[in-house]
């Protein structure tokens, strides 16, 4: 990652800001855009290594333009988007889901998601930049079960516009990937679900088949790392399953 100027939203919590620390740590200049302004700040600064916070909420495509548009003019670049940013809310269950709350996580897991795509991709290809864009997905984009259909839904659309992107991208060089993690006790999985995260890293040994380990976010952005490196360099259309293997096993011989 040394020299590569990398964007980070969702960047001032949980999985994002592991990611902020590992890239920025491997070299990377790295902006963190999120909607947290003071925990984006505190974060940014704690990263270090030119580390810094750009509010934007990826709700608002204007926003998602102009951060990029700074990024680059800044630093002449931009070689990694990780459109990470998201949201889980209770939207009930099918029969009487909430369909205000359902545009709301599709706002920011999808709609969001394609405005960091769309913006990254346009500031890549007009500087011929063989840029990497990584969205952090889910289980739930594999498979339902994992948290409220609304979600389940946002994060398969998710992944169909990952897979249409790369293939559109990749004559510019462009690879687009996204990583699917188990459960990480952060902010959006404890918050809401009003569980501790003790009881989600209880659960998140539970449910894979790596016993007596318990995923990080950290475990998170180094996959993140590797989509976005030049090591990854033939790989793009990818979901990247970080679930200690939840979702290829059959939980009835776990
Ligand atoms: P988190 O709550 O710690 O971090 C999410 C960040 O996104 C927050 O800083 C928040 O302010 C930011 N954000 C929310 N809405 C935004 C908006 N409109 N514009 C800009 N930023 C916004 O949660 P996390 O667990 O680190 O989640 C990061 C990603 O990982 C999400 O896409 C989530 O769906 C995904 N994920 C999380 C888990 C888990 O168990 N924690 C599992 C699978 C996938």
């Amino acid at each position: 990652m040394d020299g590569k100027v990398v964007i980070v939203t969702g960047g001032a919590s949980g999985i994002g800001e592991a990611a902020a620390r590992l890239f920025a740590s491997g070299g990377a200049t790295v902006v963190i855009a999120d909607i947290q302004d003071e925990m984006g700040e505190a974060v940014a600064a704690s990263v270090g290594g030119g580390c810094r916070y750009m509010r934007c909420d990826v709700t608002d495509e204007a926003q998602v333009e102009a951060t990029v548009e700074a990024v680059v003019a800044a630093h002449g670049r931009l070689d990694v988007m990780l459109s990470n940013a998201g949201v889980l809310l209770l939207t009930g269950s099918i029969m009487d889901m909430d369909l205000a709350a359902l545009d709301r996580v599709m706002a920011v897991n999808f709609r969001g998601a394609a405005a960091c795509v769309k913006h990254a991709a346009r500031a890549m290809v007009s500087r011929a930049t063989r840029g990497a864009i990584v969205c952090t997905a889910s289980v739930a984009s594999c498979q339902g079960g994992f948290g409220p259909a609304s979600y389940t839904a946002s994060k398969h659309a998710l992944l169909g516009l990952v897979r249409a992107a790369a293939g559109e991208l990749g004559r510019h060089g462009v690879r687009v990937n996204c990583v699917s993690p188990g459960g990480v006790a952060t902010p959006l999985s404890c918050g809401l679900m009003g569980v501790s995260p003790e009881e989600i890293e209880a659960s998140s040994e539970h449910y894979n088949v790596l016993r007596g380990k318990v995923l990080k976010a950290a475990d998170v952005a180094e996959a993140m790392l590797f989509l976005a490196s030049d090591q990854a360099g033939f790989v793009s259309g990818h979901n990247l399953v970080v679930d200690g293997a939840t979702t290829a096993v059959n939980p009835a011989v776990l």
